[in-house]
């Protein structure tokens, strides 16, 4: 079955993704034995139209940043679709073109790392200057000083080495980098999890500002769904490979449809003590689902294993799309006749 994520706006996608499969060979246990494999990613579709921001979630290993590399073109799939910037990424040889690279940029995790040590933040920015446009000089120069000004950096960071900034000051560089390709999509891999909570807020702030002032399309990744729900416009749960809930991002938040959604809000700290409590049976619900008898197939519900809802139809068939009262929909055997409301289905 295919999950779908669709776009909030009429124009054509910037980025259109169908029935994505990433899978991994891992090593052989003895030299006769076929190695094992595990499906990364498993027959997902994405949307994201131009100026918009998904937010793609999920804990670590639910695929998400295979999903975001994939899109890069920094692996292979094994099987669907990408067309990305109007690209058939699918459809690229070994070398990828030139101009894919310009209009779709990433920005990572750790910027200490993606950032060349050996040079100045004014060269770092003034690269893609030189390689996409063959900028040169005083106007290469006054360009850089533009970006960074865009960034919130100051000139004089332009001389400095990107071990004497701050860590947000160093992905506002990464972000400035990025920007002077003028991409029309953008791939953010977890852009502030390395960062302090109030750096955070404003680095998702600075991308905002930058997608009002140039009309540039995120895919925002990350496994955090309080910073997800701060930096989107609509939000992807992932869950080991598959899409498992879609829709807009403060429904998501406010209604969870899933209970791995719900799973996931459980976890993000909350000041109301009310909601406190909540998210405490939550837990308490999820680490009481017992195991399931004869496991779960690979066709079942990927979150069967945990589900405190589980039913015997869900370790054997991934359930179909149920679209959700507020927008958006979800995969679970929960729902059924569509529109519903997550506590019709309880
Ligand atoms: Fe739980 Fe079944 Fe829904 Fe999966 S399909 S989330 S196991 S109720």
């Amino acid at each position: 079955m295919t999950t779908t994520t669709q776009s909030t706006t009429g124009t054509g996608p910037l980025l259109r993704v169908r029935n994505l499969t990433v899978t991994f060979t891992g090593n052989r246990s003895a030299p006769w034995r076929r190695p094992g494999t595990t499906v990364a990613v498993n027959d997902i579709d994405l949307d994201v139209a131009p100026g918009e921001t998904l937010g793609l979630v999920g804990e670590s290993g639910s695929g998400k940043s295979t999903t975001a590399r994939a899109i890069l073109r920094l692996l292979r799939p094994d099987g669907g679709t990408i067309e990305a910037a109007g690209f058939q990424v699918d459809s690229f040889g070994r070398r990828v073109p030139a101009a894919y690279r310009r209009a779709v940029q990433a920005v990572f995790q750790d910027p200490l790392g993606s950032l060349d040590p050996t040079k100045v933040i004014g060269d770092i920015v003034a690269e893609p200057l030189a390689i996409h446009f063959g900028l040169r000089g005083p106007e290469r120069d006054r360009r850089v000083a533009g970006l960074l000004d865009q960034v919130g950096l100051a000139a004089h960071h332009a001389r400095r080495y990107p071990y004497e900034l701050s860590g947000g000051q160093r992905q506002r560089v990464s972000i400035a980098r990025a920007l002077a390709a003028e991409p029309r999509l953008i791939v953010l891999d977890e852009p502030v999890s390395a960062l302090d909570v109030s750096v955070q807020s404003q680095v998702v702030n600075l991308l905002e500002d930058v997608r009002e002032r140039t009309g540039v399309g995120y895919l925002f990744v990350a496994h955090d769904l309080a910073v997800v729900r701060h930096a989107s416009d609509r939000i992807a749960v992932m869950y080991r490979g598959r899409v498992v809930e879609e829709g807009p991002a403060d429904r998501i938040c406010e209604q969870p449809a899933h209970p791995y959604t719900e799973a996931l809000l459980a976890a993000v700290p909350d000041p109301d003590p009310a909601r406190q409590r909540l998210q405490r049976a939550r837990r308490r619900e999820l680490s009481a689902a017992a195991p399931v008898p004869g496991g779960v197939s690979a066709s079942g519900c990927p979150f069967a294993a945990r589900c405190p809802h589980r039913m015997p139809v869900c370790a054997d068939s991934f359930p179909e799309w149920t679209p959700v009262t507020g927008g958006g929909r979800v995969a679970c055997h929960l729902y059924g006749e569509p529109p519903t409301t997550p506590e019709d289905a309880r």
